[in-house]
C-alpha cells in the first residue's frame, strides 16, 4: 500500500465520520478530538464512558470481561466460577497471557483453569442456583479452596439468579471457606469498565481487611492495577526487590489470597493501571488511611520516575541512595539498546488503542526511540482518563454509571492509621500529588488525534489516511492491520512476548519494535480486498428488469 500525502488532522477527524448518518456522525465527533494542551494542562472535553452504537463494530469487552477477566483472572488461588453458558467462560479462559509464579509445584494454582455452571435452556427457563450450588460442591470437593468467586453473565441476570444469597447460603455450609458472588453481567455497563467497578468493590468488602498479619520486610507497597501480562509484575518485583522496597501485593497479577487479604496493612498503593482500580485506592485510603499515587512502569524513563518517586514518599536516604544505584546499573544496558534501535527507529509513527492507561503509558515507551504517537484512544476509558482527574467533578453521572454501587466508606475505627504525619506532608510539599492523575492528553503532542471507542471502520480510514508504521490494539483489530501490511502490536496480551515493564521489559520492547517495523516483510503484502472484494452486491432498483 502507498504511503498518503499528510493529511490535517481536522480533514481526518471530518472523514472518520462522513459515511455515518447525521445523527451517529454528531455523537462520534465528540469522541474524537484533536489535542491541544493549554494553560495548566487544559485540554479539550472528550466524551468517553457512552454507550457504543448498536450496528458499530466496537473494540470494547463486556463487563463480565472486565471484572473475571481483567481483574480477578490473574489472582491464582481463588476459585473462580462463572455462572452462564460455556461461551462466556471460554472466552475469559487465559486469552491474557497474565502469567503466575506458586512458590512450589505443591502450591495452589488455578489459573489453568475455568470453571463454569455451563448453564443450558432448562436453567435459562427454571432457574440455575441449584446447579450452581452443585458446581461450588464439587469444585469444593475437588480443589478445596480457601476461597471462592462467582461471575454473573447476561442470562444470569436476565432471569434474575441471586448468586449473592447462593453465596452466603454455601459459606454457612462451608464456613472455612470465603464465597463471594460478582454481579457483573455483561450488559452491566458500557463497557468492561463497569466490570472493573463490581469486582474494585467485592474484594474491598469481601476480602481487604481479613488479615491482619503484615508482611516481612521495610517499605511495603501494594501495586494496583498490573496484571502481569507476558510477566511484567515479575519484572517489576524484581527491581523492587533489587531497590529495598517490598511489594505487599499485586493487584492482581501474580496474586493470592492472603496478599490481598492483608493488603491493608502496606504503607503505600501505587496505581499501574488508573480506570480498572483507582475505585480501590480510593476506598482504602478513606478506610485504612493509605495515600496512593500514580506510577508507570512501562518504559526506562518512567520505571526510574516512579522509583524516584516512591523513594521519595519514604524520605529514606538510604532508599534514595539504592533506587539510584539500581536506576544506573539497570540504565547502561537500556541507553545501548535503545540507542541502536532509536538509530532505526527515530521518526516513525505510531497509533494505539487499548485499555484505560496502556494507550497513555505505551506513548513514553514509543518516544525512548524516537516514535511518535499520532492517534490514540481507550476502549473503555472515562473523561478523567484522558484529560486528568481534575475535571471528575464536572463528569455527569448517567443511567449507566449509576448501574453500578458506589460503596460510602468511612475509616475503620481500629484499622485506620494515617500513614503520613504532618513532618511528611511539609517535606512532601504541595508538588507531589497524591490521588491525582494527569491523564492522556496532556502528555500527547498539539494536534494529535484522540479517539475514543475507536471502531473498524474508522480504524481503516486512518490506516488509509496516515500509513502508520506500527498499530497497538487487540486481536480483534490484529488481522485487519496485517493485511494492510502495517505491523500490529497487541498491547493487551503482548502477543508472544513480554515482559515489556522495567528495565529489562523496555529493552525487550525495543527489540521487539525494531523487528517488527524493520522488516522488509510487510511492503510484500497485498491486501485481498485490494483484488477481490469478498462481498459485492447491487441494489435491486439498479438491476434490468
Ligand atoms: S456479553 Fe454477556 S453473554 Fe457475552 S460474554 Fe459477556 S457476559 Fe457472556
Amino acid at each position: 500500500m502507498e504511503k498518503k500525502p499528510e493529511l490535517k488532522p481536522e480533514e481526518a477527524a471530518m472523514e472518520l465520520v462522513a459515511c455515518f448518518p447525521a445523527k451517529v456522525a454528531r455523537k462520534r465527533s465528540k469522541q474524537i478530538v484533536i489535542n491541544e494542551v493549554g494553560p495548566e494542562e487544559q485540554v479539550p472535553e472528550v466524551m468517553a464512558n457512552v454507550r457504543t452504537i448498536p450496528g458499530i463494530i466496537t473494540m470494547r469487552g463486556c463487563s463480565y470481561a472486565g471484572c473475571k477477566g481483567v481483574v480477578l483472572g490473574p489472582t491464582r488461588d481463588i476459585l473462580q466460577i462463572t455462572h452462564g453458558p460455556i461461551g462466556c467462560g471460554f472466552y475469559s479462559w487465559a486469552t491474557r497471557r497474565n502469567q503466575t509464579r506458586p512458590a512450589t509445584g505443591e502450591d495452589t494454582n488455578f489459573m489453568p483453569y475455568a470453571l463454569s455452571t455451563d448453564m443450558q435452556e432448562e436453567q435459562i427457563i427454571f432457574g440455575g442456583e441449584k446447579k450452581l450450588k452443585k458446581a461450588i460442591e464439587e469444585a469444593i470437593a475437588l480443589f478445596n479452596p480457601k476461597a471462592i468467586g462467582i461471575f454473573s453473565t447476561c442470562p444470569v441476570g436476565l432471569i434474575g439468579d441471586d448468586v449473592h444469597s447462593v453465596a452466603r447460603e454455601m459459606e454457612a455450609k462451608y464456613p472455612g471457606i470465603n464465597i463471594f458472588g460478582f454481579s457483573c453481567e455483561g450488559y452491566k455497563g458500557v463497557s468492561q469498565s463497569a466490570g472493573h467497578h463490581v469486582a474494585n468493590n467485592k474484594v474491598f468488602t469481601d476480602v481487604v481487611g481479613l488479615i491482619d498479619e503484615p508482611k516481612e520486610g521495610k517499605y511495603k507497597v501494594n501495586l494496583l492495577g498490573e496484571y502481569n501480562i507476558g510477566g511484567d509484575a515479575f519484572e517489576i518485583e524484581r527491581i523492587f526487590e533489587k531497590a529495598g522496597l517490598t511489594l505487599h501485593s499485586s493487584f492482581s497479577g501474580n496474586s493470592v489470597y492472603e496478599e490481598f487479604a492483608s493488603a491493608h496493612t502496606a504503607d503505600l498503593n501505587v496505581v499501574m493501571c488508573h480506570r480498572s482500580i483507582n475505585y480501590l485506592a480510593e476506598m482504602m485510603e478513606k478506610k485504612y488511611g493509605i495515600p496512593w499515587f500514580k506510577v508507570n512502569f512501562i518504559g526506562a524513563e518512567a520505571s526510574a520516575k516512579s522509583l524516584r518517586k516512591i523513594a521519595e514518599y519514604y524520605g529514606d536516604k538510604e532508599l534514595m541512595d539504592k533506587v539510584e544505584e539500581v536506576i544506573a546499573e539497570e540504565m547502561k544496558e537500556v541507553a545501548r539498546v535503545r540507542d541502536d534501535v532509536a538509530s532505526r527507529c527515530a521518526g516513525k509513527t505510531a497509533m494505539m488503542f487499548v485499555g484505560g492507561s496502556r494507550a497513555h503509558h505505551y506513548q513514553d515507551i514509543f518516544k525512548e526511540i524516537g516514535m511518535k504517537t499520532i492517534a490514540a484512544g481507550y476502549e473503555f476509558a472515562h473523561r478523567d482518563d484522558y484529560e486528568g482527574r481534575k475535571v471528575i467533578p464536572s463528569i455527569k453521572v448517567d443511567a449507566d454509571s449509576r448501574n453500578i454501587e458506589e460503596l460510602k466508606v468511612t475509616a475503620d475505627p481500629e484499622k485506620y492509621r494515617d500513614r503520613l504525619t504532618e513532618a511528611d506532608r511539609k517535606r512532601l510539599g504541595d508538588e507531589f500529588k497524591f490521588k491525582n492523575y494527569e491523564g492522556m492528553m496532556p502528555d500527547m503532542d498539539p494536534k494529535t488525534l484522540v479517539i475514543d471507542d475507536l471502531n473498524h471502520h474508522e480504524m481503516e480510514v486512518l490506516i488509509e489516511k496516515f500509513h502508520p508504521d506500527i498499530f497497538c490494539a487487540g486481536v480483534k483489530e490484529k488481522y485487519v492491520v496485517q493485511k494492510y501490511g502495517i505491523p500490529m502490536k497487541q498491547l493487551h496480551s503482548y502477543d508472544y512476548g513480554g515482559p515489556y515493564a522495567g528495565f529489562q521489559g523496555a529493552i525487550n520492547f525495543y527489540r521487539d519494535i525494531d523487528k517488527m517495523i524493520n522488516t522488509k516483510v510487510w511492503s510484500l503484502v497485498k491486501a485481498p480486498w485490494d483484488d477481490s472484494p469478498e462481498l459485492t452486491a447491487t441494489y435491486a432498483c439498479d438491476q434490468a428488469v
